[in-house]
Order: structure tokens, then C-alpha cells, then sequence
């Protein structure tokens, strides 16, 4: 049986990233894949434009947007951070460009780029890569992994990188395989569960509103009337309820909700504007209007293809002439634009969500090695870790910081 120094379980950017890094050392390494190609999950990230870091370089403020365990990422930061994943794409020809919100991306290129660029550090770095390849389980003994057994047989190793990833987007291979193994060698798992979701609503309109990005709009969570959270962005309607960024985001403040009671939304179409003002403003559009039909005088303030739901929404006749609608009316049409209140259901499960919360616990790993403390010679990388941060890029860098600290301990643990 062939022996490697590093075994890395996994083809997605932590354990492509990891792999690279180790063979770069000078480690025989074998990277074993169950999908076809490598890297599945990467084409869909940043809706196939990958985000692949955020702007935020300052390690210790970057970790604050993974809550309470962001500060165990602190090393993985320092030794890899940021500017060094800036340099990485750069020195392969795809340069990366600050957008809004701090969200980094390839300036010219797109997720596919990205793929190929770690699809082709692998290979330069030397790393034996096996597709179409599903492991089945650690041959674990005298506290050490031996082997890994695969489908076609079982490979010997020094090491073992697992970079199996969590269980969302399950199509694109992640079915929580890493977290049985762990477990079963003393791994403490932290329930997973699927984070930064889109939710569902009550209304039954949200399909009709579907077709656009509501840009800078303000949203605000409520439950049992209680303000819990509030966020200013980007948002759309799905056919079954409500996403985007500051849904996403919010996500596990909802789900947390949704154990406790009754969740409302509030979105505000017009933050910038005080209801009062606004109120002067549609004043005006109505005036402006005044011989027209109300159906056809909203055109300078709400995209076209939500007008019909608005009309629909506030329950004024589309055909009744501006000059006509009434203060009661204007008002609840104020409150539309103002305070468009949504029911929330529930959150959409572990087939749509972008990250998974949960995973081996930060108790079990030494987080400035990566190295588990149960089994001397396996490292954790990635999603599979229990961190999770918020839409932006962040999750990614943290797939290339844990990467690349697991690559370089697994490969210098054979070394030493
Ligand atoms: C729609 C979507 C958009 C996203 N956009 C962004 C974004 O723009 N920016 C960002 O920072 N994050 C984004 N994310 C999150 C990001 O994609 C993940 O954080 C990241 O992919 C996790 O990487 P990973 O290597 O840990 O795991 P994964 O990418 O999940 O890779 C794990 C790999 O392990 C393989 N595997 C699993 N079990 C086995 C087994 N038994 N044998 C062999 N191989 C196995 C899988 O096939 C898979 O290829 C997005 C996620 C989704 C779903």
C-alpha cells in the first residue's frame, strides 16, 4: 500500500488550499474528492462571481464578525490573512477588486477562475489528486490515523487533513461524512444547523415581487413585538418568502426568535427619508397626479413590477383618480413604504443554506495548529470547523486561513 505523508479529505477551497500549502513544504500528499471535479461548491459562490474574501485586514476586528469563537481564528489570520489571499490570486492571474460593502471579488473573472486557480496550485504544488473518490472511513489505531479507506481501497498516510465541508447545498457533496468520523474518535460535534438562510413568510404575494433587488432598503426584526435586530442593505422577495445579505445575516437572530414566539419583519423602503417627509413626498406625487389614475402614479417611486403588489397591498382602487384618495388611504399607503409588515414562518433548511453552522467543537481542535487534540496526526480545515461568520467573504477566508495553517502543521508534523 502506497504511503502519504498528508492525506486531505475533501476538494473544496479548505482542503484544495490545505493540500497546496502542504505539498509546497515538500510532503507527499494525496487529495481524495468524491465529486468528478474538484471545487463544486466554489461555482456557485458570490452567485458565480465568488467572493472571495472581505476588505476588513485587521485580524482582530475580522474575527469579531464570527461572534463568540471568532477569537479562536486569531492565528489563522495572523499567519494567513487577507492581503496574503489578495497576493495568492494575484500571482495566478486573477485580481481580485474591493465592491461594495468591502466584499472582494475577481476583478475581471469569476468563481470558474477562481476553481482553476486552485485547481492549478494543486498541480504545480505537486499534490496527487483523486476525483470520483469517496472516503468511508479513518482506519484509526493506537491513537493515530493509519489509513484512509475509500471505495477503491485503502490509502496509508502519515497525516489527515479533513476538509469535508458542513451540510448545505448537500448536491454539491457535502453530506456531513467528516463530522461521523470525528465523532467517533471522541470529537465533540456542535448540533449543526443550517445557517444564513433565506426565510419564509406568511404573505402569498412574495412570488409577484420576486423579479428585483430591493437596493438600501432597512429592515428590522420584531418578535413578540420585541425590537431584536435591525440592518440596512440589500434584500428580494423569493417565490416562498423573503433573502439576500441582510436576511442572510440576520438568519440565525430568526431562527433563535422562532423558538420563542412570534416573528415579525418590517421592512422600510425609503430609509433615508422620515416618515413625515415622506408623507409630504407622496403628497406631492398624488398632487402631481391629481387627474390620473392611482394604479399609474407611483412610476417615480417604486420599481415597475412591484407597483401591481403595492396597488394590490393597500387596497385602493388602481382606477380611482389621485385627487381622490383619501388621507386614510395615503396613510396606509405610508405605512407600505414605511413599514411593510411580514409574518415569518420559518427558515429555509440545510438544502439552501449558504453555511452550516455548528461542527467539531473549538474545544477539540488547537486552534494555532489546527490539529485535533484527540488524534495527534489529524487536522481540521474549513467549514467543517464549528465557525461560522456572516455574508461578505469572510467564510472563505476563513477556508483559506484554516487551510492553510492544517496544511502547513500536517506537513511539517512528518518533517519533525
Ligand atoms: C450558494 C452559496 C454561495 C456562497 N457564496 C460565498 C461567497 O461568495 N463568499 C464566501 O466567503 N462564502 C460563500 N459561501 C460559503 C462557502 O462556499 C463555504 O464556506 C466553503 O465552500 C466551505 O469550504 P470547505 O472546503 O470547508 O467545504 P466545501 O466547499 O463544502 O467542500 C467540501 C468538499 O468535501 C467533499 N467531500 C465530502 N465528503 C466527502 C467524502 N466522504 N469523500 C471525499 N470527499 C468528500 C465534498 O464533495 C466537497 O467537495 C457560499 C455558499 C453557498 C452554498
Amino acid at each position: 500500500m502506497k504511503r502519504y505523508d498528508v492525506i486531505v479529505i475533501g476538494g473544496g477551497p479548505a482542503g484544495l488550499f490545505s493540500a497546496g500549502v502542504a505539498a509546497r513544504q515538500g510532503a507527499s500528499v494525496l487529495l481524495l474528492e468524491k465529486n468528478p471535479r474538484c471545487g463544486a461548491k466554489i461555482l456557485i459562490t458570490g452567485k458565480g462571481r465568488c467572493n472571495v474574501t472581505h476588505s476588513e485586514n485587521d485580524p482582530r476586528k475580522f474575527a469579531e464578525h464570527f461572534g463568540r469563537n471568532g477569537r479562536a481564528l486569531l492565528t489563522a489570520l495572523y499567519t494567513f490573512g487577507v492581503e496574503d489571499v489578495v497576493a495568492f490570486f494575484e500571482e495566478r492571474d486573477v485580481p481580485l477588486k474591493i465592491e461594495r460593502g468591502g466584499r472582494i471579488f475577481p476583478e475581471f473573472g469569476e468563481a470558474r477562475d477562481v476553481q482553476r486557480a486552485l485547481e492549478s496550485f494543486v498541480r504545480d504544488a505537486g499534490v496527487e489528486v483523486r476525483t470520483s473518490c469517496e472516503v468511508k472511513n479513518l482506519l484509526i489505531d493506537d491513537g493515530l490515523v493509519k489509513a484512509v479507506e475509500t471505495r477503491v481501497g485503502n490509502f496509508a498516510t502519515g497525516n489527515v487533513v479533513l476538509a469535508t465541508g458542513g451540510l448545505s447545498y448537500p448536491e454539491t457533496g457535502c453530506t456531513g461524512d467528516g463530522y461521523a468520523w470525528a465523532k467517533s474518535c471522541d470529537h465533540q460535534l456542535v448540533t449543526p444547523e443550517p445557517a444564513l438562510v433565506s426565510v419564509k413568510l406568511r404573505e402569498n404575494w412574495t412570488a409577484d415581487a420576486s423579479h428585483f433587488n430591493l437596493k438600501n432598503v432597512r429592515i428590522t426584526l420584531r418578535a413578540d413585538g420585541k425590537k431584536v435586530d435591525e440592518r440596512f442593505g440589500e434584500a428580494f422577495f423569493t417565490h416562498s418568502g423573503i433573502g439576500g445579505p441582510i436576511i442572510l445575516d440576520m438568519s440565525s437572530h430568526i431562527r433563535d426568535a422562532l423558538k420563542q414566539g412570534e416573528v415579525r419583519l418590517f421592512l422600510d423602503f425609503k430609509p433615508a427619508v422620515a416618515s413625515d417627509l415622506f408623507d409630504k413626498r407622496l403628497q406631492r406625487e398624488l398632487a402631481e397626479h391629481s387627474n390620473r389614475a392611482f394604479g399609474n402614479s407611483l412610476g417615480k417611486l417604486l420599481p415597475r413590477d412591484m407597483i401591481p403588489v403595492f396597488v394590490r397591498l393597500v387596497g385602493i382602487d388602481p382606477k380611482k383618480k389621485c385627487h381622490s384618495v383619501t388621507r386614510v388611504e395615503r396613510q396606509r399607503l405610508l405605512k407600505l413604504f414605511k413599514e411593510l409588515e411580514l409574518e415569518v414562518t420559518g427558515c429555509e433548511g440545510f438544502r439552501r443554506a449558504i453555511i452550516t453552522s455548528g461542527g467539531i467543537s473549538l474545544k477539540d481542535i488547537d486552534m494555532r495548529s489546527m490539529r485535533s487534540k484527540r488524534i495527534a496526526n489529524l487536522f481540521f480545515a474549513g467549514e467543517i470547523i464549528d465557525l461560522d461568520g456572516p455574508t461578505g467573504g469572510f467564510n472563505l477566508q476563513e477556508c483559506w486561513s484554516t487551510g492553510y495553517l492544517a496544511g502547513i502543521n500536517a506537513a511539517r508534523r512528518q518533517e519533525g
